[in-house]
């Protein structure tokens, strides 16, 4: 087959490779709207940090020519053509497939007033990193403002901080990655981020960014003037599907795949970050934008191109955050509980969000090592009244689920 891959990014570089394996005969062009060889966001950070590059470069530097990629950077696809089946690139040239895959990510979403002003940063790219970072590395930053308190903003702020570099965050809620922890286990992401120096404004309403002719600080709601050298936005992140608008293929927040994660155009799959697909709890569509969807689904997404009828079972809610100090883990939803587990002394926390007599989230701090325990009892909706307050008390795990299988027959046993 005569594959595009739209994006080298996690989900696309992994599509590519797929393609590759599953049919050596065919060819395969992957495009990049960036210079860089196909790179790990989550690894960008420690990038920056210690210099190194092999985590960023998580296939290779060389993946395109090992494998026989036809990798294309610089290369903005504009619009794609399926009546002639071609991709339009920004420069007007156009390639043709016969099998198209959309892993096109996500960008950054700030709709917030001055978010476009000359001199906003974000976190969200290498290449916005990398002048993000250039800026501090060129001596021309000592203190810096991110707006949003969310998993990215977070992450930034550790880093600019191991860079010596004075950090206020701002978040809207008044606990931070409210989208991914909740109130109680952030208190302990709150602890390990003061104690790196970062300042936390939460609960505090930014109106707009300012600066003239570029952006020097942030306005807040009670009319507060805040400046920093830097001023960046990690307001949440959106899917590229711009490029989409006039194509036929059917999109939401991201492009609509169903569970064999096609579009609604035959021979174009969608992967990763830009697609909408089936929650594996819930059902519902949703964006989970973490790498670990992004990986799973595109090879699925690149088999069923050459004709596969591989089933994806959904994507999930699941954080872990790395350079905290501190293992925290997220996974599931804290959603409309019925009821509520925890265990908590002192960094350790567990938390178990129950509906219906079965879990559907849970939070780890430190102690971490119940975290695929509950996955697996959640994803298999096992009743668990029997394990009552066990089930977040320190050590339990598959001991207790085998002990409980030989007194309550093996059904249980699943869970295993
Ligand atoms: C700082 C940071 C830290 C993160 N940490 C974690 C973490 O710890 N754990 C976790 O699970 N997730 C993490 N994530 C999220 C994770 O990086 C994403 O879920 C993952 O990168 C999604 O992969 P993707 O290939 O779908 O999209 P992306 O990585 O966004 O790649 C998109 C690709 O599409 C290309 N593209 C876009 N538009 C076009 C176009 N019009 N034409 C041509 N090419 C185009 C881009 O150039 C890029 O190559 C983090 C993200 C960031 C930014």
């Amino acid at each position: 087959m005569r594959a595009v891959v739209i994006g080298t990014g996690p989900a696309g570089i992994t599509a590519a490779e797929t393609l590759r394996r599953l049919d050596p005969s065919g060819s395969v062009v992957a495009l990049s709207t960036e210079p860089y060889p196909p790179y790990s966001p989550p690894a960008m950070a420690d990038h920056f940090l210690t210099g190194r590059d092999e985590p960023l470069y998580w296939k290779g530097q060389d993946v395109g020519a090992r494998l026989g990629i036809h990798e294309r950077r610089d290369a903005r696809v504009e619009a794609i053509d399926i009546d002639y089946r071609e991709v339009v690139l920004a420069d007007g040239g156009r390639i043709p497939y016969e099998g198209l895959v959309v892993a096109s990510g996500s960008r950054l979403h700030a709709p917030l007033e001055g978010a476009d002003l000359p001199g906003v940063l974000d976190f969200k790219s290498l290449r916005t990193a990398t002048e993000l970072i250039g800026r501090v590395r060129r001596g021309e930053a000592t203190s810096a403002l991110i707006v949003g308190n969310g998993f990215i903003g977070i992450e930034l702020s550790l880093l600019l901080a191991g860079l010596g570099v004075e950090v206020t965050v701002i978040g809207r809620r008044n606990w931070v990655m409210p989208r991914v922890l909740d109130p109680v286990t952030s208190t302990v992401a709150e602890a390990a981020l003061t104690a790196r120096g970062v300042t936390l404004r939460l609960g505090v309403q930014a109106d707009a960014i300012i600066g003239e002719p570029s952006a020097t600080g942030v306005r807040l709601a009670d009319g507060t003037h805040l400046d920093a050298d830097l001023v960046v936005a990690a307001t949440g992140v959106k899917p590229h599907t711009e490029f989409l608008v006039d194509s036929g293929i059917a999109t939401g927040w991201g492009v609509h795949v169903d569970d064999r994660l096609g579009t609604s155009v035959p021979g174009i799959v969608a992967a990763g970050d830009v697609a909408e697909a089936a929650d594996r709890f819930t059902g519902e569509r949703f964006v989970h934008a973490i790498f670990i969807n992004a990986v799973a689904q595109a090879p699925i997404a690149a088999a069923n191109l050459l004709g596969a009828d591989l089933r994806y079972d959904g994507a999930e809610a699941m954080n872990s955050l790395k350079h905290l100090g501190v293992p925290i883990v997220s996974i599931g939803t804290t959603d409309a509980p019925d009821e509520i587990l925890r265990w908590q002394e002192g960094g350790d926390v567990r938390t178990v969000y129950l509906r219906d007599d079965t879990v559907i989230g849970a939070q780890l701090a430190g102690d971490i090592r119940a975290a695929g325990v509950y996955r697996s009892l959640m994803l298999r909706r096992v009743p668990v009244t029997r394990y009552g307050r066990r089930l977040v008390e320190p050590g339990f795990g598959m001991a207790d689920i085998a002990f409980d299988a030989l007194a309550h027959g093996p059904r249980s046993l699943s869970v295993v």
